[in-house]
């Protein structure tokens, strides 16, 4: 449980960051895809081949990296890859060029696309720290050299499958386990889940998968000491989830609905949710996921870090900001043998002994991009076939 910190200051203005400047000279986008080591089945699509929009944006001798996680369809919100391309090539790089590396306000001039924003401005964040030869823990203040996390399980064929993989994923180390769930795929899975690993720290993940009507499945799931249930209503509602968190004794986590600090305040004052699950990509970067975060310190709420299926790149940067002090439960950013191999940085392994992974420490998101197995991913983008886009993801 957090202590109440709301009368806390917020977090970013205690920040003291003196800036080295530089003139932004060319930025390039690299549109990649790379087979997953395992197909994620969630209750609305499965991945198994991503897309992602790597950005390099150059400015005084060095180069800043972000990632764009925005897929091949509409499918987990409504920015594609080829939205993604669009915005930034059209609108936010010709706006950038030429200006310095501390400007944020461009990207505030354009309406939504969260995903391609974030890439930008994790890309800003790594040229700053390069350029001052600080981390982005050290920039955005976090405290921690390592940070707790825990796996993601998909939906699969049977139960019994699912069990064989929790012990797979338990014996590697991992403490906390996510399974996803849907209508006619919860209660048993989850009691037998609860009953077979009762030392697990185990919650579920609906995606929106289910309405009011469906509250006795849900008081069901609330009797099996879950640590949270993550966004069982509408992908984009606060009010239905703030009628149905007092009807549970199970902490609800909102995901989805989260894409500003303004609906984390919201949510929190609805009494909507007792969990905030923060991605970077999804509130636009790390400005925002900054501010999010700086939300749930004041307000004792607890927090943790999710994950969009990231290259090293996207991966980095939720590490640095798991590492903030407000992020109270283990995160969702598993060693890259869960997501690529190879991925196109380095590797992050899990620390077995404590469930966590190290922080990078280098300058700006601290990992390097091989550029050859770069070049091999965006062979593999331009040797796909765009349409229809629906064979790629459902
Ligand atoms: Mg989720």
């Amino acid at each position: 449980m957090c202590v109440n910190r709301r009368n806390a200051l917020p977090y970013a203005q205690i920040l003291k960051v003196k800036p080295i400047v530089a003139v932004i000279e060319k930025i390039l986008l690299h549109p990649i895809a790379m087979q997953l080591v395992e197909t994620l089945q969630t209750s609305g699509w499965n991945e198994s081949f991503r897309p992602a929009v790597i950005v390099e944006i150059h400015a005084g001798g060095q180069v800043g990296r972000g990632e764009s996680v925005a897929g091949w369809t509409p499918g987990y919100c409504y920015e594609t890859i080829g939205t993604t391309m669009h915005v930034l090539s059209d609108f936010i790089i010709p706006a950038l060029l030429g200006k310095d590396s501390e400007q944020t306000a461009i990207t505030l001039r354009y309406r939504g696309h969260p995903l391609a924003k974030a890439a930008i401005d994790v890309a800003l964040w790594d040229l700053r720290g390069k350029l001052a030869g600080k981390s982005l823990a050290s920039l955005l203040d976090s405290t921690r050299k390592r940070v707790e996390v825990g796996v993601s399980i998909g939906i699969h064929d049977t139960i019994d499958e699912t069990l064989q993989i929790i012990d797979k994923r338990v014996k590697e180390g991992y403490r906390r386990v996510k399974l996803k769930i849907k209508p006619g795929w919860d209660v048993d899975l989850l009691r037998e889940a609860r009953r077979q690993f009762p030392n697990v720290r185990l919650m579920a993940d609906a995606n929106s998968a289910y309405t009011m009507e469906q509250l006795p499945i849900l008081k069901q799931m609330d009797t099996l000491g879950l640590l949270m249930i993550e966004q069982p209503l509408g992908y984009e509602d606060i009010y239905q989830h703030s009628k149905l968190q007092p009807q549970l004794e199970t902490p609800i986590c909102l995901d989805e609905s989260i894409h500003t600090p303004d609906d984390a305040r919201l949510a929190i004052q609805l009494g909507a949710c007792r969990i905030i699950n923060l991605k970077v990509s999804r509130v636009g970067g790390l400005s925002n996921a900054q501010k999010v975060h700086d939300v749930c310190f004041n307000a004792g709420v607890d927090l943790w870090i999710g994950g969009m299926l990231e290259t090293g790149i996207g991966r980095a940067a939720n590490l640095h900001v798991a590492a903030l002090p407000g992020v109270t439960l283990p995160s969702d950013i598993s060693a890259t043998n869960r997501y690529y191999d190879p991925d196109i940085t380095e590797a992050f392994t899990l620390n077995a002994e404590d469930s966590t992974i190290t922080v990078p420490t280098g300058p700006g998101l601290g990992v390097s991009v091989h550029p050859e197995r770069l070049e091999a991913a965006h062979r593999a983008f331009e040797e796909t076939p765009k349409t229809p886009f629906l064979g790629l993801a459902s």
